[in-house]
């Protein structure tokens, strides 16, 4: 495959077919790693309004470092993976406190900021300073394992570094920038993981896979590991006009959001209400209890159900707080429990 021939090819299809995306032509380093960070693991679609939302509350990186954390998970929530938020604040604070609100602007710099690895370095570095480092997302994976036909998984570092050494074999210095978005855009509007358009492909010249009539083969992944299967209960333990709340800790999924009081057991319904009566050491009555729920994380598989408990009186017990039914949407919980409040009319 010729390299120029690829670049060249690749970039005019670029320039025709790029969607119309609020943080493309953007050159604040702050606007793209916040873009960037919402879209690790997340569709755009599903993401742009986060985005939007965001720049609306915190429109430059300074406003970001003064934010309050339960705030920013807020403003997440639905998102997923919640680390990304917390290490963005903390990053922010960071630079706001110790780099007077200068962004870094090396790939090294950048990647000793909290949440930053090599993916979202080499994209603040390309696309807001046009320096030379090559971008590989889940999408730029894609579709160098099938211009290559890489059989490495994956999923391996071996593999990894295969794709890397690659990227940056094609990367087109000059417009870095450019180059690492239209690689992008490419997987994610063309080289899709399922139907690849290969027949509208600028690139499908030099594509090995496509030649050999393999492009879904590619990328070659390992067996994936079973997911953990917990079991949560929740207390909706009221009083008819408040709720008790905790915030989980950390070392755990959703670390810093809010949820009722939970026993994780695979115990029956009736010892887990004998645990929640233990609990608050008052007489309950049990209202409802829901179905089992299944909702899945990325390695975990949530078995959860949800107890809707009445009591005369709720005391402030440790770790707990206990909040108006009305003040609930306030709070930053897990998608899990927003669903349920919402399809039990209470958000
Ligand atoms: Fe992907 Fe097909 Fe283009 Fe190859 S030819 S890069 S498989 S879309």
């Amino acid at each position: 495959m010729s390299l120029k021939q690829f670049r060249k090819q690749l970039l005019v299809w670029y320039s025709q077919h790029q969607r119309d995306l609020p943080w493309r032509a953007e050159k604040d380093p702050y606007k793209i790693w916040l873009s960037e960070i919402i879209l690790q693991q997340t569709r755009v679609n599903q993401g742009l309004p986060y985005y939007t939302k965001f720049i609306e509350n915190y429109p430059t990186l300074s406003d970001l470092a003064k934010a309050d954390e339960t705030e920013v998970l807020k403003l997440w929530q639905g998102l997923g993976y919640y680390s990304r938020a917390r290490n963005m604040l903390q990053s922010a604070k960071l630079i706001q406190n110790n780099f007077q609100g200068v962004f870094p602007i090396t790939h090294n710099e950048l990647l000793r900021l909290k949440g930053i690895g090599d993916y979202t370095a080499s994209a603040i570095a390309s696309f807001a300073f046009d320096l030379p480092h090559a971008v590989v997302d889940g999408n730029v994976m894609r579709v160098i394992t099938r211009l290559f036909a890489i059989e490495i998984p994956i999923d391996t570092n071996l593999g990894k570094k295969k794709v890397s050494e690659k990227a940056r074999l094609l990367l087109e210095k000059k417009h870095p920038g450019m180059f690492n978005q239209a690689m992008m855009e490419l997987g994610a509007m063309v080289c899709t993981p399922q139907n690849p358009s290969c027949q509208l492909c600028p690139v499908s010249f030099g594509c090995m896979a496509y030649a050999m009539k393999k492009s879904e083969y590619f990328p070659v992944k390992q067996k994936k590991k079973a997911a953990k299967k917990r079991f949560f209960h929740y207390a909706f333990l009221t009083d008819g006009h408040s709720v008790m709340l905790q915030q989980r800790g950390k070392g755990d999924v959703w670390q810093g959001l809010f949820e009722f009081p939970l026993l994780e057991s695979t115990k029956d319904e009736n010892e887990v209400i004998g645990y929640f009566q233990g609990l608050i050491k008052k007489k309950i009555v049990v209202k409802k209890v829901s179905n089992t729920i299944k909702h899945l994380l990325s390695h975990q598989l949530i078995y959860a159900r949800f107890y809707i408990m009445t009591v005369s009186t709720l005391d402030v017990l440790d770790s707990f707080v206990i909040v108006p039914l009305e003040k609930i949407k306030d709070y930053p919980v897990s998608r899990l429990t927003e669903k349920w409040l919402q399809e039990e009319g209470v958000l």
